[in-house]
């Protein structure tokens, strides 16, 4: 048996009857950008955050470069970002034109503390980017104090996390405004690009909103510099279909995870931790291996894939070389950098899928 690690022909097999006639209707009436199914995924996001407004823009990186713009951050300014994510969280900062601070990887989470965000904070800090990452929210209530203690911004980065939940609260309204991605592999993906802001500030919400138009208000009127940043009709259309499966995908993913859970005990490998104030929503299942590069090596003879996410922190990665890090200045990160791997993971996965995985690394220490 072969098993991928994400499987979108699956999920195509279970949706693709609901989506077909949507995306032809839209097709066949000429209504592609910005229209009336980007405003009902809006509304339906924000509610399925617990925010007043979305603002559906082209990519998760372009929603968080947005959200960093409608805060009024730019030159002269730091943004606190992890040094263990996706580079786009680094990215959106540069993008603005402000300085990324990075700080290291908490070794049980993998996701930044509030701990390491406070050592980072000088005088031009303007705000932080906690990463949900690989779907397991943030520890967020010291972050919130801290925020409010030192006077910085928060922008949640959820793009591996839609529907990840903290104190049965989820993730995007903790900060002043959340980013998702809707990259066709998140636990919420489209047929293409896309991506959202939602935020609880309306205000922020209209700056979005400008800025992901070409600056624009009505149909001539441009107030600022603005991007070409918008969502189209069909994928919101399919986006929508699929929000109303989300709940039962993650619920899913979160099945898998604990039957890896049970099925690994006993093998010399670190599973995920979940915290109890938690609903992480494996976007990732990530273990922790000595002997990563082996056993992928082992798997993939096996027929089965793997990843690793990610293998180099941003700071060693030469696009950040102007700010002079070295190997050796965030330790944990590094460290676990060479030992997590990222095993099959996807709602249709199924306890065969599981139970071929784990037979095949169970092989690898037999
Ligand atoms: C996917 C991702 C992004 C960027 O989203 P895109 O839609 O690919 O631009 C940003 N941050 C994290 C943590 C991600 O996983």
């Amino acid at each position: 048996m072969t098993v991928p690690l994400v499987d979108l022909r699956a999920q195509y097999r279970e949706i693709g009857a609901e989506v077909e006639p949507v995306v032809r209707e839209i097709m066949a009436d000429g209504r592609f950008v910005l229209g009336p199914e980007v405003e009902r995924l809006e509304r339906e996001f924000a509610s399925f955050c617990g925010v007043s407004a979305a603002v559906g823009v082209a990519s998760g990186t372009d929603a968080l470069q947005l959200a960093l713009e409608a805060l009024g951050i730019g030159p002269g300014d730091e943004v606190v970002v992890p040094v263990n994510t996706f580079i786009a969280t680094a990215l959106a900062v540069s993008m603005v034109g402000a300085r990324p601070v990075f700080v290291d990887t908490d070794p049980d989470t993998y996701n930044l503390s509030a701990g390491h965000v406070e050592k980072a904070l000088t005088p031009r800090t303007r705000a932080v980017i906690p990463v949900h990452l690989y779907g397991q929210a943030v520890d967020m209530d010291p972050l919130k104090r801290l925020a409010r203690e030192r006077g910085f911004a928060i922008v949640e980065d959820a793009c591996q996390a839609h529907g990840a939940e903290y104190n049965g609260v989820r993730v995007g309204g903790f900060g002043d405004i959340g980013c998702f991605s809707f990259y066709p592999g998140k636990n919420l993906g489209a047929f293409g690009d896309g991506g959202m802001v939602v935020t609880g500030n309306e205000k922020l919400a209209e700056k979005v909103a400008v800025l992901r138009n070409v600056g624009r208000r009505g149909k001539y009127e441009h107030l600022v510099k603005g991007h070409n940043s918008r969502l189209d009709n069909i994928q919101a259309a399919i986006l929508l279909v699929k929000l109303k499966h989300l709940r039962q995908w993650n619920d899913a993913r979160r099945q898998w995870a604990k039957l890896y859970g049970k099925m690994f005990t006993g093998l010399p490998l670190v599973c995920p931790r979940e915290l109890e104030s938690v609903r992480h929503v494996y976007h990732l299942y990530v273990i922790r291996v000595k002997e990563r590069d082996a056993l992928a090596d082992h798997l993939h003879r096996k027929g089965i894939a793997t990843g690793v996410h990610y293998p180099i922190p941003i700071h060693l990665q030469q696009a950040y070389k102007e700010l002079g890090h070295k190997k050796g200045d965030f330790p944990v990160a590094e460290q676990v950098a060479g030992e997590i791997l990222s095993l099959p993971m996807y709602p249709e996965l199924g306890e065969d899928g599981v139970a071929a995985v784990v037979d095949a690394v169970r092989s690898f220490y037999s």
